[in-house]
């Protein structure tokens, strides 16, 4: 059986794992922690990374930063994780949901003015698939009506939009570190602060509202309760883990981009018939191969290659259902506009197994059978 995702392991992860174990610091906050919020600081140039238990946790924390209250509006697309939508309406803000372009998946950039009313607060865009969405033209709109960008770059580690790391181009950025993503720690995350205001403030929520962040660098004497918060910040034992990748990021990278080329070419014979659609990458943006989707005709003929592809021994799966059909859409959220794209495309498109060390045989493989199913 060819799985759909297998969680990135390198080898290094027992190492490190126990090295926090010996170093008798396996609370939030630890060296494998400082390690990896430095590397993501280097790596994406933010100003500041802050490991997180989730991304989850760091929209959350973004939201408790842009100070998001009841009755305000957050636009996203309605193609997302329920995480992009819940970390408002936890505040009690109501998400508007944005329709999709359908060669990227991405919100329509086109499509955000016409949303925007005076309660809007933050306009948050998802990389989907780690390929970056219209960046420019979402900072253009968020500067002009006063209103924050947060990213949900939960699968756009390592990804640029026309130079620029994905995740530190709005006001605040959201990695994911879950074992599905390219790079894990388990369950985990980070956030990404720009402005240098904000970050006193997000190690105080991010530390149950204390300013234990500056008692440990010894900028003051004893901490104490300074605001409200909750805690968001993750075991040195689950950094370990994530250091272990972050230390083979461009190797693992490489790996994914490989497998992820190869589909590319093997199924470009397919989109040329007219038979499927492949993923499309805007040419000033780079991608971290975080997934390989291919969209059939319809809902049905997804149905059909997904499950004939389970036949032989293939897992391939479909994704989001769009928030604004869910249950707690209807009830919390709403749709801007017409939905001509978001029901549509999510009906057919089907991810491919994509993850580290995915062989190229594999590949071959299923790119095969693929190819067998388009030949009926
Ligand atoms: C994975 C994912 C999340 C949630 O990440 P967690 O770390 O599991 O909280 C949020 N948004 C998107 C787009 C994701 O792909």
């Amino acid at each position: 059986m060819i799985n759909f995702n297998v969680p990135p392991f390198t080898g290094r992860e027992y190492d490190y794992i126990k090295e926090a174990v010996d170093n008798q610091k396996i609370c939030g906050d630890g060296p494998f922690t400082k390690r990896c919020n430095e590397w993501i600081e280097k790596k994406t140039g933010c100003n500041k990374a802050l490991l997180t238990t989730s991304c989850t946790h760091a929209t959350e924390l973004a939201a408790l930063l842009a100070d998001i209250k009841e009755g305000d509006e957050v636009i996203m697309p309605s193609y997302t994780f329920v995480s992009t939508a819940d970390a408002f309406v936890l505040r009690g803000a109501t998400p508007v949901f944005v329709d999709v372009r359908p060669d990227t998946m991405n919100i329509d950039e086109n499509k955000i003015e016409d949303a925007v009313t005076d309660k809007t607060r933050a306009i948050v865009p998802v990389h989907y698939a780690g390929v970056g969405c219209e960046m420019d033209v979402i900072t253009d709109i968020a500067k002009r009506h006063d209103l924050l960008v947060i990213e949900d770059a939960a699968q756009g580690i390592m990804s640029t939009y026309k130079g620029k790391a994905l995740g530190a181009i709005g006001d605040f950025g959201c990695f994911s570190f879950h074992e599905t993503k390219n790079f894990s720690m388990g369950e985990g995350g980070a956030i990404l602060i720009k402005d240098e205001k904000y970050v006193e403030k997000a190690e105080i929520f991010r530390e149950k509202g204390t300013d234990r962040s500056k008692f440990y660098r010894g900028q003051v004497d004893k901490y104490r309760w300074q605001d409200f918060g909750s805690s968001y910040l993750p075991s040195d034992m689950n950094a370990a883990y994530l250091w272990a990748q972050l230390e083979l990021a461009d190797e693992i990278t490489k790996a994914r981009m490989d497998r992820w080329e190869q589909y590319y070419k093997r199924l470009t014979p397919l989109a040329e018939s007219g038979r499927i659609e492949l993923p499309y990458v805007p040419e000033y943006c780079t991608h971290n191969a975080h997934m390989f989707y291919i969209k059939a005709k319809d809902l049905k003929e997804r149905t059909d290659l997904i499950s004939f592809l389970k036949s032989k021994d293939i897992l391939a799966v479909f994704h989001y259902v769009p928030l604004h059909t869910a249950p707690a859409g209807l009830k919390y959220g709403r749709f801007d506009g017409t939905d001509e794209h978001t029901t549509t495309e999510s009906d057919r498109l089907v991810r491919l197994p994509m993850y580290y060390r995915l062989t190229e045989k594999d590949v071959d493989y299923i790119c095969d059978m693929v190819l067998e199913f388009y030949k009926k």
